[in-house]
C-alpha cells in the first residue's frame, strides 16, 4: 500500500479552543502556522519540543497523503531582541542572523523537516502596515500616543482561544510583556498593533507616525500573506495561548471578517527544577550543548517519549534512557515490517490518536525486543535508523 490509501478514519487531535479531542480532517493541502523563534539566544529543549511535535505532525500528515504547507516565522524585531542587542552592543539584525543560523543548525541536526516558508518579521513591514489599516478601517482599533491599539471591547469573541476570565487574562498579560500599565490604553487588555520606537530602536514610516510593529501583529500579517484568511492549524508553545494567540485571532478576524484558525494545537512546557524551561528563568538545556554528547536521534526520542500535551520534567536520566532506546531499535533487524496489523499500522494508529508519540515509541520498543524490523515505523517519527 502507498501513503494516503490506508487511513479511512480521520486523525483525531486535541483543539485548545474547543477543549476536546476532535477529528482533524483537512483537505489535500494542509496549511499550518507555527510561531517561530525570536533569534536572540540559543535553541533550548522547550523550543525543540515544539518544533519536533510539528515535525512529527507534518510527517504523519504526509504519510496520510496530504501536502503540508507549514509557515514558521522569525521574530527578528521585538522588545527582547532589541534589549539583547543593546546589551551586547551589536546591531539587532546581526544578532538575529547569527542566532537564526544556530537555530537552523540545531533543526538540521534533529532532522526537522524544512518548513514551506520561514518569513522574517522585518520582511513584513508593508504587510503589517496594510493589516493595521484593515483593522482600523473596520473600527476595531484606535490611535493614541503615536501608536495604534486593538480595542478588545469591540471584539465580542475575545477569549475564544484561551477561555480565560478577565482577572486571569490581566495576570498573564502583565506577566508576559502585555504592558498593562500603558497610559494610552483605554482598557489594560487592549494591545498594541503599532508603537513609536525608542530613540535607539529601528523605526519605519507609517500613516500613524514612525515606529515598529507590536508583538502579535507580525504573525497575523504573515499568516494572511503566506497562507490566506483561514488556516487549518495554528501551533506554538502553550505559553503562547494567552495573550499571543488570543490577540492574533482577534485582530485577524477583525481585519478579514473570516475565521482565522480551524484547529489550535499547543505544545506543553518542558520543566526543569520544578519550573517551566524559559529564557527569563535561565533554567535551560540547550540543544547545541546536548549535541556535543548525544546522538541527535536520541535527543528527538527524549522529547517524543512524552505526549505533546503532557508537561514533563527534565532530569539526568532523560538522555541515557533515550540513548538506550535508540540502541534497542538499532539492534532490531533491518527492513520493513509492512504486514497489515503489524507494528507500522499500530504506530500510525497511535499517531492518529492525538499524535500519541509516547505510545508509538512503546510499540516500537516491543517490536524491536521481539526481533521485528522497526525501520519504517521509526522513520514515521523522523528517526533514521539506516544512518550509522
Ligand atoms: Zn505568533
Amino acid at each position: 500500500m502507498t501513503a494516503g490509501q490506508r487511513h479511512d478514519e480521520p486523525m483525531r487531535l486535541y483543539c485548545t479552543a474547543r477543549g476536546e479531542v476532535i477529528p482533524f480532517s483537512p483537505g489535500p493541502v494542509v496549511t499550518m502556522y507555527t510561531c517561530g523563534i525570536t533569534p536572540y539566544d540559543a535553541t533550548h529543549l522547550g523550543h525543540a519540543a515544539t518544533y519536533l511535535t510539528y515535525d512529527v505532525l507534518q510527517r504523519h500528515l504526509r504519510d496520510r497523503g496530504h501536502e503540508t504547507r507549514c509557515v514558521r516565522n522569525i521574530t527578528d524585531v521585538d522588545d527582547d531582541i532589541l534589549r539583547k542587542a543593546r546589551e551586547l552592543g551589536v546591531h539587532y539584525l546581526d544578532l538575529a542572523a547569527a542566532e537564526t543560523a544556530r537555530f537552523d543548525d540545531d533543526m538540521r541536526a534533529l532532522d526537522v523537516l524544512p518548513v514551506w516558508s520561514e518569513p522574517r518579521a522585518t520582511s513584513a513591514i508593508p504587510d503589517i502596515r496594510g493589516f493595521i489599516g484593515m483593522v482600523l478601517d473596520r473600527g476595531f482599533a484606535y490611535q493614541a500616543g503615536g501608536g495604534v491599539y486593538f480595542d478588545v471591547s469591540r471584539f465580542e469573541r475575545f477569549g475564544q482561544v484561551s477561555h480565560l476570565d478577565r482577572d486571569e487574562m490581566l495576570r498573564l498579560a502583565a506577566e508576559r510583556g502585555g504592558n498593562v500599565d500603558d497610559p494610552y490604553k483605554r482598557d489594560p487588555l487592549d494591545f498594541v498593533l503599532w508603537q513609536p520606537s525608542a530613540p535607539d530602536e529601528p523605526a519605519w514610516e507609517s500613516l500613524w507616525g514612525p515606529g515598529r510593529p507590536g508583538w502579535h501583529i507580525e504573525c497575523s500579517a504573515l499568516a494572511l500573506r503566506e497562507l490566506g484568511t483561514t488556516i487549518d492549524l495554528h501551533g506554538g508553545g502553550s505559553d503562547l495561548i494567552f495573550p499571543h494567540h488570543e490577540c492574533e485571532a482577534a485582530q485577524s478576524e477583525a481585519a478579514t471578517g473570516e475565521p482565522f484558525v480551524r484547529h489550535w494545537m499547543h505544545q506543553a512546557m518542558v520543566r526543569m527544577d520544578g519550573e517551566k524551561m524559559s529564557k527569563s528563568l535561565g533554567n535551560l538545556v540547550f540543544v547545541s550543548e546536548l549535541r556535543k554528547t548525544w546522538d541527535p536521534r536520541a535527543i528527538r526520542l527524549a522529547v517524543l517519549a512524552h505526549h505533546y500535551r503532557d508537561e514533563w520534567e527534565w532530569d539526568d536520566d532523560v538522555m541515557p534512557d533515550a540513548a538506550h532506546r535508540l540502541k534497542r531499535w538499532q539492534a532490531a533487524p533491518p527492513g520493513d515490517a509492512m504486514a497489515p496489523g503489524g507494528v507500522l499500522d499500530r504506530v500510525r494508529s497511535a499517531l492518529d490518536d492525538d499524535l500519541d508519540t509516547s505510545c508509538a515509541l512503546r510499540l516500537l520498543d516491543e517490536a524491536a525486543d521481539a526481533g521485528q524490523a522497526v525501520t519504517t515505523g521509526a522513520a514515521l517519527l523522523g528517526v533514521d535508523l539506516a544512518r550509522p
